[in-house]
């Protein structure tokens, strides 16, 4: 059979960037691409589809309620229309008109970060108002508690290393400050890797993206306590109609999930010593220096830190790393001092080899 790649003239990809959503964000196994199989060959009852497993993930991950949702940025709106609607059956088809409920949502400025679209987009999708607490780049848990009022619906806290990390509040004093106040902390954990944690610390409405750490299709996770989940879910009636995922990937990223409890993913030993091949071959050519180095957010997760010497512009190396077939996409963000990043999560030694390669040919150009 005729390639994708062939088939529709598409460049060939090594993802050296980590879950991207750009690139199709990750791969998914066997397995759980069985389950797609078997959800693209039968009917179901929908609803009784989406409440089973929902019930299933919820047992798994030890919490209340769990609701599969087409991404996590379906989970944030999802979440947001749940706290302000509060099983309003006139706000579910009405989500957008005013009549007097709670619409803001707290989050540190800080937090207001682009993952791909604003985050403040999807809060306002959810029918809700963003209300910035504290500076970009400090919120403290008096800088959110001066902001509540009686019109205050939810806090949000994003646990990502998109956001402001310094002078920041901690999940647990936002969760503290939100229940002295009786308002749900919703937490965007999007790419997090631990999904039970959260629910530990108290966190009311916890969401997830299904292809990041989990490694499902295409999808999105909402767990945590009732009522909230319950008017999580019925969102599906109204506004989260045009965010409705398909059988297949209900099935696929609940098999997902289920292995993912089971397996965990990676563990950082692991990268550590698939990176010293690696990095001892990006060492013997010139103008590079390559180091093991952690994630800026303190996940277990190491990666190969690539410092270009000041002759060579990092900029222009990640460019000429994406121009051909394999194009090779590195995590850019600190490119302007001179540092480019590979996550090698996705990464055979196959392919490291080539990154290499394709590296020994642009600096000797
Ligand atoms: C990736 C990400 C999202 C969005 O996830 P999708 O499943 O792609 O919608 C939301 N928040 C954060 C912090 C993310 O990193």
């Amino acid at each position: 059979m005729q390639s994708s790649h062939e088939k529709y003239q598409l460049k060939e990809v090594i993802n050296a960037s980590g879950k991207m959503t750009i690139l199709g964000v990750s791969k998914v196994s066997k397995k759980v691409q069985e389950a797609q199989i078997e959800g693209g060959n039968n009917f179901y009852e929908m609803s009784e589809l989406m409440s089973q497993t929902g019930n299933y993930i919820a047992n798994l991950v030890g919490v209340e309620g769990a609701r599969v949702v087409s991404s996590a940025s379906a989970g944030i709106a999802q979440s947001i229309a749940a706290v302000i609607g509060k099983g309003s059956r006139y706000h579910l088809y009405h989500p957008y008109e005013d009549r007097g409920e709670a619409r803001e949502i707290i989050i540190p400025k800080g937090h207001n970060v682009d993952y791909g679209t604003g985050i403040d987009v999807m809060i306002a999708q959810g029918g809700g108002k963003i209300v910035e607490a504290g500076y970009s780049n400090r919120c403290t848990p008096e800088d959110i508690e001066m902001m509540i009022t009686d019109k205050t619906a939810a806090i949000l806290y994003v646990k990502s290393h998109h956001t402001v990390q310094k002078s920041m509040l901690t999940i647990q004093e936002a969760i503290e400050v939100a229940h002295r106040h009786k308002l749900p902390l919703i937490l965007d954990a999007a790419a997090e890797e631990e999904l039970s944690y959260y629910v530990e610390l108290g966190a009311d409405l916890i969401i997830f993206s299904g292809a990041k750490a989990i490694e499902g299709p295409s999808s999105g996770l909402v767990v945590g306590k009732q009522p909230y989940m319950e008017w999580v879910s019925m969102q599906s009636l109204g506004m989260a109609r045009s965010m409705k995922i398909g059988k297949e990937n209900v099935l696929g990223f609940t098999q997902a999930i289920e292995d993912y409890l089971a397996n965990g993913s990676e563990d950082g030993e692991s990268m550590k010593r698939r990176l010293v091949p690696f990095l001892e071959n990006l060492n013997t050519l010139t103008g590079i220096t390559a180091t093991c180095v952690q994630d800026g957010a303190g996940r277990e997760i190491y990666r190969a830190e690539v410092k270009v010497s000041e002759n060579l512009d990092a900029k222009e190396v990640i460019r000429e790393l994406k121009a051909e077939s394999p194009a090779v996409y590195t995590r850019e963000y600190r490119a302007n001092n001179g540092i480019i990043e590979f996550d090698i999560r996705a990464v055979s030694e196959d392919e490291m080899t080539k990154i290499v390669e394709r590296l020994r040919t642009i600096v000797t150009e």
